[in-house]
């Protein structure tokens, strides 16, 4: 595995749609692979393709969902990588939560997204799963599929300010 430069604005790659992957090979295992490592040591919750320079539709989230209820041990964090991923599914509500993006150093901003998602796309290995996301995590695929299309939270946010992006997760404990 490698770590890749993470694009930045105003990189135009950021604002390009993305093409459909039409078979997930070896070449495209190593994309991901190389996504994985550099999300993680970023560090982020997930990064999508164009972030890293190639505009192909590739996604990786690496989440863990809080505790249910107080006093529950805290949950291990889950990958996930999803190859052509679509929403196929949303919930009715929408709900405010402070973003922010590796490719937009330095703002943060308010931004409504569904409370619930279910996502489909071709996993690691090609074959097609169907994920069930809510709170968080269903924001998370919402920022990131986003980016597929050429958007970045700054378009969808009703406020940005300056802030960092490591600050979001005690902001959304709030
Ligand atoms: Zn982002």
């Amino acid at each position: 595995m490698t770590t890749r430069e993470i694009v930045t604005l105003p990189d135009s790659v950021l604002r390009l749609k993305a093409r459909k992957v039409l078979a997930v090979d070896d070449e495209v295992r190593r994309l991901i692979d190389d996504m994985i490592e550099t999300m993680r040591i970023a560090p982020g919750v997930g990064l999508a393709a164009p972030q890293v320079g190639d505009s192909r539709r590739v996604i990786v989230v690496e989440y863990a969902e809080p505790p249910e209820q107080e006093g529950e041990q805290v949950r291990s964090p889950k990958l996930y990588v999803l190859v052509n991923p679509e929403i196929v599914r949303h919930g009715q509500d929408l709900v405010t939560g402070v973003e922010g993006c590796l490719s937009v150093p330095g703002l943060i901003g308010q931004v409504e997204r569904y409370d619930a998602a279910t996502v489909k796309g071709l996993n690691r290995q090609g074959q097609s799963v169907r994920i069930k996301a809510a709170g968080w995590l269903a924001r998370i695929f919402q920022h990131e599929i986003d980016h597929l299309d050429g958007t970045l939270f700054i378009d969808r946010a009703s406020e940005v300010w300056q802030g960092e992006e490591k600050d979001i997760e005690s902001i959304a404990a709030d």
